[in-house]
C-alpha cells in the first residue's frame, strides 16, 4: 500500500504553537513531507509565512522535495453549549472575507482573555494582561498562553493544572467563541473552502456530524495521534454514514519546545478521498 507523508493539523508561534511557521516548515522539510497545512487557531499568517518561505528556498534552488503547502485555519467555535474546532481549508486560497473575519475573531479572543484576567483576579488569583500578551509572539492569544503565564506567575503548578482548575470550558471563566459552529461551516464552504470537524470527541460526534452536515460540513479529522482502535471504527463509520472524507492530523503545538514534529504516514486508500475533494491527488 502506497503511503503518503502529510500533516494537516498543525500549530505555528502565531497562534498557541511553540515554534515559528518558518520553523515548522523546516521540520517539514527534515521529514521530507509531501503536504502540509499549519492551522493555526483563528489565524492564517502561520500558513502565510510558512508558504513564502517555501516559494524563496524553491525559487534559490533548495532541495525541497515535494512539499505542498495547503492554507488552513483552525476555527473556534461554539455548538450547543460545547466548544468545537472547525478546520477550514482553503486550497485555491483563503478569500478577503475570510481573511476579515478571521480579524474580528483575533479582536474576540483578546476580549475572551481580557475578561478571563479580570475574573482571575477577582477571585484571587491576580494575572495581568501584559504577562499573557508576553507567553504570546504572534497574532492570537489564547487560553494556551494564559496558562503559561498562570505557571509563571505561580497560580498553577503546569500548564494542564492551569486547565483543570481554571480555563476548561466547564469551568465558565473564560468566555466561549461566540462564532457559531454551523456559520463557520458555512462561511468555509461559501469561499471554495472544505470544512472539517477536528478531533471529533466519540460520545458527541453523532449529535455534532448531524448539527453540521445540513450547512455543509465535508469531513472528519479520522487520522492522528491519539485516535486508535473501536473510536476510530466508530468515527469510520459515521463519515462514511454521512459521505464525509477522513482527513489526517497530529494537531502539533510543540509541546515544551520540543522539536518532535514528523508528520504521519498514512495509506493513499484511507487519505485519498481527502486529496480528492481539495484537487490534491
Ligand atoms: P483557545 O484557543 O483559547 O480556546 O484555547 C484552546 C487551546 O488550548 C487548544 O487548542 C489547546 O491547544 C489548548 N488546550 C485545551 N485544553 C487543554 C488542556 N487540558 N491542557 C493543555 N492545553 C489545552
Ligand atoms: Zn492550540
Ligand atoms: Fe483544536
Ligand atoms: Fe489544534
Amino acid at each position: 500500500m502506497r503511503l503518503v507523508k502529510l500533516d494537516f493539523h498543525v500549530h505555528s508561534n502565531v497562534s498557541d504553537g511553540h515554534f515559528s511557521p518558518e520553523g515548522v516548515l523546516e521540520l517539514a522539510l527534515r521529514h521530507r513531507l509531501r503536504l502540509l497545512a499549519i492551522t493555526d487557531h483563528d489565524a492564517i499568517e502561520g500558513f502565510d509565512r510558512a508558504e513564502s518561505r517555501l516559494a524563496e528556498r524553491r525559487a534559490a534552488g533548495d532541495d525541497v522535495g515535494e512539499l505542498a503547502m495547503l492554507a488552513g485555519v483552525e476555527f473556534s467555535t461554539s455548538l450547543a453549549g460545547d466548544e468545537v474546532h472547525i478546520l477550514g481549508y482553503f486550497p485555491r486560497g483563503v478569500p478577503a472575507v475570510v481573511r476579515s473575519f478571521l480579524v474580528e475573531a483575533e479582536h474576540a479572543r483578546t476580549g475572551r482573555i481580557r475578561e478571563a484576567v479580570e475574573t482571575l483576579t477577582r477571585l484571587g488569583y491576580p494575572v495581568k494582561y501584559e504577562e499573557v500578551k508576553r507567553q504570546s509572539p504572534g497574532r492570537t492569544i489564547g487560553r494556551s498562553h494564559l496558562a503559561r503565564a498562570m505557571v509563571e506567575s505561580g497560580i498553577a503548578m503546569t500548564t494542564a493544572d492551569a486547565f483543570r482548575r481554571f480555563l476548561a470550558t466547564e469551568r465558565g471563566i473564560v468566555p466561549a467563541s461566540k462564532s457559531k459552529a454551523e456559520d463557520v461551516v458555512r462561511l468555509i464552504v461559501e469561499h471554495e473552502g472544505l470544512a472539517v470537524l477536528a478531533h471529533p470527541y466519540v460520545e458527541k460526534s453523532d449529535a455534532q456530524v448531524r448539527a453540521l452536515v445540513p450547512h455543509g460540513l465535508g469531513g472528519l479529522e479520522l487520522y492522528g495521534k491519539k485516535r486508535r482502535g473501536v473510536d476510530q471504527l466508530y468515527l469510520e463509520a459515521l463519515a462514511a454514514a454521512h459521505g464525509l472524507v477522513g482527513s489526517a492530523g497530529t494537531d502539533w503545538h510543540g509541546k515544551g519546545k520540543v522539536a518532535d514534529f514528523e508528520g504521519l504516514s498514512i495509506g493513499k486508500d484511507k487519505i485519498g478521498p481527502f486529496l480528492e475533494k481539495l484537487g490534491l491527488s
